[in-house]
């Protein structure tokens, strides 16, 4: 990574900065969001988080989490505070389009851009665009990023917290999309003093006794598998979203569980949210479920997870997601 010479010479003068990361934020869009503004506030720099909707409450040990705003609840305290704004830092999605109305509204404000992402086919959206789609995580690449500033010492524990968040999250607790330059990041941070232990407890165990219901229900009642396409399905109605009180972050992972099937090399998670349903992809291997959502259902992601959503009723859906099955019936089947 190169961090060209005139940002170089933006991240040395104070800014007003605006962080933003994607709807729905997860523990990467939130780690990077807050490693970034820990680090900014650091030089000097003044920096917000905003995002376009809330974020799970798992994540709200992390520091500085009650400071982020929130689209959706404050539209009009949000706008005020783009519009103060001088450089807005793009975290964890690639096109505008990823942030709603919030995406508009700053697609139209002045201000010098940087995008930090690991997306497929990011758009041009920003004076510097720091876009590597071999990371594990946004949260390496903001750790790579303070790296190549020449800026290492400013990673403390707080910022390493926050990164170490990342990783743990879009690795699935360092299961997939790693590599050695993962582990060498985390141990790195362990080294300034993330406490791993800590971290994965606060995440990972902190459930409410309505999430384990509410898998156990998906598991008992809602789960399909269609060993013809070694595929595995998940789907919750509204109904069921009524009956289990589900909020916003309460299915996050259930997908995964149909990957434990050793038969299962692709899973589907398709759920009926107020006013869309939502497609989750997960797969196994060298199955392209980015694909998938975005040639049939104008969504993307990565190679072994990605989403998309619809605005055909929960059955529709199903039945289209079923119906293009046998279309990667031979990559499916493949070992
Ligand atoms: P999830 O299934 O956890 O919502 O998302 C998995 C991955 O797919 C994430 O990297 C997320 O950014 C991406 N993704 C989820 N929904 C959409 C969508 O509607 N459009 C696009 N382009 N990407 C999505
Ligand atoms: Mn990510």
């Amino acid at each position: 990574m190169n961090i060209p010479p005139d940002l170089k010479e933006l991240l040395n003068t104070p800014q007003n900065v605006a962080i933003l990361s994607h709807r729905n934020p997860d523990g990467d869009a939130i780690g990077s969001s807050l490693a970034m503004r820990h680090f900014l506030e650091q030089l000097g720099h003044t920096a917000h988080v905003l995002f376009p909707s809330e974020y799970p409450e798992e994540f709200e040990f992390l520091p500085g989490a009650e400071d982020i705003m929130i689209w959706d609840l404050q539209p009009e305290e949000s706008k005020q505070m783009l519009q103060r704004k001088n450089m807005f830092v793009f975290l964890d999605f690639n096109s505008l389009s990823r942030i709603d109305k919030m995406g508009e509204f700053v697609r139209e404000l002045p201000g010098r851009r940087l995008l930090i992402d690991h997306h497929l086919y990011p758009e041009n959206m920003a004076d510097y665009i720091f876009s590597e789609t071999s990371a594990s995580s946004t949260c390496e690449l903001v750790y790579r990023f303070i790296l190549a500033a020449g800026m290492g010492q400013k990673i403390n524990p707080k910022v390493g917290e926050c990164i170490y968040t990342g990783l743990v999250t879009d690795t699935g607790s360092f299961k997939h999309a790693t590599n050695a330059e993962v582990f060498r990041i985390a141990a790195d941070l362990i080294d300034r003093g993330v406490d791993d232990t800590y971290v994965q407890n606060k995440i990972f165990n902190s459930l409410k006794e309505k999430h384990l219901r509410l898998l156990g229900h998906c598991l008992a009642s809602r789960m399909e598998i269609l060993p013809e396409y070694r595929t595995g399905l998940i789907w919750l109605t509204k109904k069921d979203y009524e009956e289990f009180g589900i909020q916003r972050g309460d299915t996050e992972g259930i997908v995964n569980y149909l990957l434990m099937i050793k038969e299962v090399k692709m899973a589907a998670f398709i759920h009926n949210q107020p006013n869309i349903v939502k497609i989750s992809l997960r797969s196994k291997g060298d199955l392209d479920v980015q694909e998938i959502c975005r040639q049939h259902f104008n969504g993307g992601g990565h190679k072994n997870a990605a989403g998309a959503f619809s605005h055909d009723s929960l059955k529709v859906t199903i039945q289209k997601f079923k119906d293009i099955l046998p279309l990667y019936k031979e990559e499916l089947l493949k070992n």
